[in-house]
């Protein structure tokens, strides 16, 4: 692992020390302390792992306290609803600092390839920008039992984005994919520069003409809604029947995968006009609507929303507590916090697509426990410091498992990437 990624791995840790040791048990701080351990174990970085394991040795000692029952992290600490806003965002910022660390370390690689073979080490989480690569590596593995080696690390971050969402629905989306994030902070500075609201607007004018707009944009927002489906299954058929078996396994030995990353810096930091054009248009439409890169064009967040179809964990009303029906008021403060705008205060359990389990709704609604992240029959409903431990298990720890086994870095030595480097624009598919 490079240091930006060992980097990220401490804090990653160290913040889930902080989620155990925060919250008002202390249960699973010896899980925590046996992974930093582990760490330890396998660092590269010693001094770096030493530091952990004195927050592990606090940790080890906390978890001496008595505890009444298991996993009671997971069901009754007492937290403040608006707790969940504060630990998605500390995570999303984390994340994006995480990402931004490597992102300079690999453009430092890149740019010391123009010299012949670089000190600095590429990062091998920027596979996890590869999501097609990332594809063909799974279709490789499922049907040849191929492991790929040169960019294991894109394969990796794709079980793991999809064991997230079959956990905690699309909890990627919404509190671990940086270009979401930048969507979101996107949309909130547009918000404040430019204060339109077209529904205001509408609203200001004739019944008929508002009615009628209304139904238009719905119809029109489920027809490009469906884009992302359709550019995911345009990639898994040319994956299919465009590419069999075989192909993959020349596909994955051949040097254009080999240097699959290196062209998407070209393809980024070099752009063609068509490029800037695509660019232009995924921006306009993150800042003109909330979520709308994510709601209608990425095929990685309409994976992500199939997988999380089938995820136990959904948002869940107890209609019980719930001001709606408990008061007869007329509340819909879930709904208006909601940034894919969904109907909560109307529903049992939320089954939508476009929900990212960001918590918002559970973080706005008034009626203590009304709302929760939980199981069927509203059973173990997630804390946001349990949602934080899922997060760093599946996107962390897992990957570390990989690590340790020798299936996360890749095996294309520095002068091999000089090399592809200097003929990237002449390689073979194959
Ligand atoms: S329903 Fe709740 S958790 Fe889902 S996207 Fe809306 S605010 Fe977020
Ligand atoms: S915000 Fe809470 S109380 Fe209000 S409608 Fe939604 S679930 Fe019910």
């Amino acid at each position: 692992m490079s240091i930006t990624e060992w980097l990220a791995m401490g804090l990653a840790l160290i913040m889930g020390s902080w989620a155990l040791l925060s919250g008002q048990r202390r249960y699973g701080a010896g899980i925590t302390a046996v992974l930093a351990l582990l760490a330890l174990g396998l660092s590269l970085a010693p001094l770096l792992w030493l530091g952990l394991a004195g927050v592990t040795l606090v940790l080890l000692l906390a978890t001496v306290m008595p505890q009444r029952r298991p996993f009671v992290w997971f069901q009754s600490e007492p937290h403040k609803a608006r707790d969940w806003n504060r630990w998605r965002d500390i995570t999303q910022w984390l994340l994006v600092a995480a990402m931004a660390a490597a992102g300079a370390q690999y453009a430092i690689h890149v740019w010391q390839l123009d010299g012949g073979v670089p000190s600095v080490a590429r990062p091998d989480v920027v596979d996890a920008f590869l999501p097609i690569a990332a594809l063909i590596q799974l279709k490789g593995l499922l049907e040849l039992g191929l492991w790929d080696t040169h960019h294991p690390a894109g394969l990796v971050m794709l079980l793991a984005a999809l064991g997230l969402s079959l956990t905690v629905k699309r909890a990627f989306c919404g509190w671990a994919c940086p270009i979401g994030w930048l969507g979101e902070q996107g949309y909130q500075l547009r918000r404040r520069v430019l204060k339109v609201d077209w529904r205001d607007t509408l609203a200001r004018g004739p019944q008929w003409l508002n009615r009628t707009i209304t139904v238009l944009a719905w119809l029109a927002d489920w027809a490009l809604r469906l884009v992302k489906y359709g550019i995911l299954a345009w990639l898994v058929n040319l994956l299919m029947s465009g590419m069999p078996a075989m192909m993959v396994a020349r596909y994955l030995q051949g040097m254009y995968h080999q240097a699959a990353d290196l062209k998407m810096w070209v393809l980024f930091t070099q752009p063609s006009a068509g490029m800037v054009v695509g660019l232009m248009v995924v921006v306009a439409l993150a800042l003109v609507r909330r979520n709308g890169v994510c709601r209608y064009l990425c095929p990685y967040g309409a994976l992500m929303a199939i997988a999380g179809a089938f995820s136990p964990y959904k948002i869940r009303r107890d209609t019980g507590r719930c001001l709606r029906e408990a008061k007869g008021m007329n509340c819909d403060k879930c709904h208006r916090a909601c940034p894919s705008r969904i109907h909560v205060e109307v529903v049992g359990t939320v089954h939508s697509d476009e929900c990212h389990s960001c918590q918002r709704c559970v973080a706005a609604c008034p009626a203590r426990g009304a709302l929760a992240l939980s199981a069927p029959g509203r059973r173990w409903p997630l804390t946001p410091r349990a949602m934080v431990l899922v997060l760093i298990g599946f996107l962390f720890v897992l990957p570390l498992f990989f690590y340790a086994a020798g299936m996360w870095g890749s095996d294309t030595s520095p002068m091999m990437r000089t090399m592809l480097w200097q003929r990237l624009e002449n390689l073979p598919l194959f």
